[in-house]
């Protein structure tokens, strides 16, 4: 939805490509051309490759928008398109593969005077394996090199462990990523995580528009982002968008991507970049005026960067909540199913970027993302009442979301005071308790809920669902 927004805006004709489970949902719908590419693990749809380039090819697409999930970061999709003369959204497969293994990545960050987390190349070695951990200093975080979505990486707190550490996250990788290499890095405490959005044309011009703290996390998966971060100072930002420059010209960096760091004590150390859109890019948006989308295609078309590093300002202050269909009280799991009724926030300062609507089905394989209800306030204060106000207003019926999960965070105090760290929600068991309460207070859905209209709503959701399935039916 999000790509092709920004490509009917530009008048750029779409073709969307989907799974079975996606047949009806709304963005198959929005596309000018929709087409089924199999059944619903991704395996056989998303992930594959072949069937996605012939779809290419039957309908005449010139270039693919890979998204931020899937294919978004694979160096073999990126080349393959390259070789079929298709524009691939993004930088090139080169640098894809080069930042898409963490090792290699590190490597060359190091070479470019980029400040990296102590840590080790690939293990090979357990016995060097421990000797090099010993050095570093526990703990040690293993991680697989191929990495991403905050899977595969183990704490280790000593030397016992360390073997069986080490021999879990590789079968871990391996099975996650076809790809069993891990390495080791310093497991840095209370740190926060502070990424940086870049922009790189084909003419060698690379610009930054400003950072995003993403540290609000459940297993190192982002879940509120920030922007600026509390804690920037103009000291710090100034060396922190220096290196990511320094990082972003390393590999000749084109298209839109992400320096990720890790902060504590005043010390920053890159982390990996994301060579892709970043789900949380709204909040760089709302600040900078920027729509980064629309970048990435006037960059792939060629165009030269229609901006100077002086004329990108950040104004104000934005908030990102990702809204999942997921239980907070059952550790976090997933809660797909159907959204019985649905009613999105809006007024002043408020951004929802969705797909979903009364009657869609969450299907139960893909991430539970619902939407990202991203808020802009003049300053942190403003921007903080709004998402209360904006959490408030939000409906969703028929499954279990995280929106109260969402408010227990906004309102907590450490959280407002910008006091915390990638730990904040572990340390903070009481919002668990908040969620309880939450849930009974009163709120829009609250009121929805106990309207014991869910008859109606079932009835118009049906409605809705029948009325999009039978304008799918003749198009996808
Ligand atoms: P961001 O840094 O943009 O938040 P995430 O790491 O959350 O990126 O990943 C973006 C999307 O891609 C999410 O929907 C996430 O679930 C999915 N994703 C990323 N890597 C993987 C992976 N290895 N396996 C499955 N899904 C992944
Ligand atoms: P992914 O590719 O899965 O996004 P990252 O390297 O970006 O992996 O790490 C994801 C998250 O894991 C970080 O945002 C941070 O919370 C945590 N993390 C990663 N490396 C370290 C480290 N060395 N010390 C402490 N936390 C870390
Ligand atoms: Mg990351």
């Amino acid at each position: 939805m999000r790509v092709m927004r920004a490509c009917k805006e530009l008048g750029i004709p779409t073709v969307a490509v989907c799974s079975e489970a996606d047949r009806k949902a709304f963005f198959a719908l929005y596309a000018d051309e929709a087409y089924v590419l199999g059944p619903s693990p991704a395996r056989e749809s998303y992930l594959n490759v072949d069937k996605i380039i012939n779809v290419a090819r039957t309908c005449g697409a010139d270039a693919i928008h890979p998204g931020y999930g899937f294919l978004a970061e694979n160096a073999d999709f990126a080349r393959r398109c390259e070789r079929e003369g298709i524009h691939f959204i993004g930088p090139r497969s080169e640098t894809i593969e080069a930042m898409g293994s963490k090792i290699k990545a590190r490597e060359i960050m190091a070479r470019a005077g980029v400040p990296t987390v102590p840590g080790t190349g690939a293990i090979e070695n357990p016995l060097e394996a421990a000797d090099a951990a010993k050095e570093i200093g526990y703990p040690v975080l293993i991680k697989a090199s191929a990495g991403g979505g905050g899977i595969g990486m183990r704490v280790v707190e000593d030397r016992r462990e360390l073997m069986h550490a080490i021999e879990h996250a590789q079968s871990t990788a391996q099975s996650a990523f076809g790809e069993p290499t891990v390495y080791i890095e310093k497991y840095v405490r209370h740190p926060r995580h502070i990424e940086f959005q870049v922009l790189g044309d084909d003419y060698g011009k690379i610009i930054h528009l400003g950072e995003r703290e993403c540290s609000i996390q459940r297993r190192h998966q982002k879940v509120i982002e920030e922007s600026p971060s509390p804690i920037m100072t103009r000291e710090l930002k100034e060396r922190m968008a220096a290196a990511a420059l320094r990082a972003a010209r390393a590999v000749d960096y084109v298209n839109a991507g992400t320096v990720e760091f890790i902060y504590s004590e005043g010390n920053f150390y890159f982390l990996e970049m994301n060579t892709r859109l970043q789900v949380e890019h709204p909040i760089t948006e709302v600040l900078t005026g920027v729509d980064l989308v629309q970048a990435q295609l006037r960059i792939a078309a060629g165009e030269r960067l229609p901006y100077r590093q002086e004329e990108i300002q950040q104004h104000g202050w934005a908030l990102e909540c990702r809204v999942c269909a997921e239980d907070a009280l059952n550790n976090f799991t997933p809660t797909p199913g159907t959204i019985r009724g649905y009613r999105s926030p809006g007024g002043i300062g408020i951004r929802v970027d969705s797909g979903v609507h009364m009657g869609y089905v969450i299907p139960p394989y893909y991430d539970s993302l619902i939407s990202k209800l991203v808020i802009y306030g003049r300053d942190r204060k403003e921007a903080l009442e709004r998402t209360r106000r904006a959490l408030f207003e939000y409906v969703i019926l028929g499954v279990v979301t995280n929106l109260p999960f969402l408010k227990a965070v906004v309102e907590n105090e450490d959280f407002q005071r910008g006091d915390y760290s990638t730990h904040f929600i572990e340390e903070h068991p009481e919002l668990l308790a908040d969620v309880e309460r939450i849930s009974k207070e009163r709120s829009l859905g609250g009121i929805f809920a106990a309207l014991k209209s869910n008859q109606a709503i079932a009835a118009i959701s049906a409605a809705v669902s029948a009325y999009l399935a039978e304008e799918n039916a003749q198009k996808v």
